[in-house]
């Protein structure tokens, strides 16, 4: 295996499967499945989920929420995706570990720097629910964030597209794929990967993300060997 150590970022809106909202249990078990195909190899994840398929913060201000109050509903939808995705693999019988940055202590432990790794090197996943536990960020940002913090080798964030392109493949036909990409190169161009605080925390850290299609079967075993799939974003 490449990598030894990763940080899977998946987004709320993965685990929606073909649904409009909520999560589908279907997609979670393929995905612990997948996730299983890795962790039997020895590597050792971390993953970050999002709260896309239930809330938003920016959404609710847009029809007049308090924005703050938003976040916090959303960083709680991300609490109740990670319930939901640690009963997945526990099914896939991978043993899993919940930790979130809001301290919710009855259903999650808190998030706790070493304790996370000491859970890693156990072959245990783990799950950051809560986001930063602060306002006005998001999970990618999360996701870099605990990466960084539990000295992952890369991010993988899984998507439904499979890479980064030049111009948005759902939209233009024309759309050319990168295969590899500096940090430099996606602001010079404008390209989206990330929000730009997570992105820029990436590029001062070296830390390198690997953007692919999770909803193929098989691409998260190709992706943590090493196979060039997706679009890795680098120096
Ligand atoms: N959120 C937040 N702080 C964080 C992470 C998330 O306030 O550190 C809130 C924010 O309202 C966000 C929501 O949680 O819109 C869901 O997270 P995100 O939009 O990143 O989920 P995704 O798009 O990955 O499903």
């Amino acid at each position: 295996m490449k990598y030894k150590r990763i940080l899977l970022k998946l987004s709320g809106e993965a685990l929606m499967g073909e649904r409009q909202y909520g999560i589908d249990p279907e997609r979670l078990a393929e995905y612990a499945k997948d996730i299983k195909t890795i962790t039997d190899k020895g590597v050792e994840v971390a993953i970050v989920i999002g709260g896309g398929n239930i809330f938003r913060g920016v959404a609710g201000a847009s029809k007049g929420m308090d924005r703050v109050q938003g976040d916090y509903m959303g960083m709680l939808a991300t609490v109740i995706n990670g319930l939901a995705l640690q009963g997945a693999l526990e099914d896939a019988e991978i043993p899993t570990r919940l930790q979130t940055a809001i301290k919710i202590n009855e259903v999650a432990e808190p998030f706790i720097r070493r304790r996370a790794m000491r859970h890693l090197e156990k072959g245990r996943v783990v799950i950051f629910g809560g986001g930063t536990g602060n306002p006005y960020f998001t999970t990618d940002s999360a996701a870099v964030l605990r990466a960084i913090e539990i000295e992952a080798d890369v991010i993988l964030k899984g998507t439904r597209v499979d890479g980064i392109y030049n111009t948005d493949p759902e939209k233009d036909e024309k759309a050319v794929k990168f295969n590899n990409i500096s940090f430099d190169d996606v602001l010079r161009k404008g390209l989206k990967v990330m929000d730009t605080t997570a992105f820029t925390l990436s590029q001062e850290n070296n830390l390198p993300i690997i953007v692919f299609d999770m909803n193929k079967k098989g691409n998260l075993l190709k992706v943590v060997s090493g196979e060039k799939i997706g679009t890795e974003v680098n120096i």
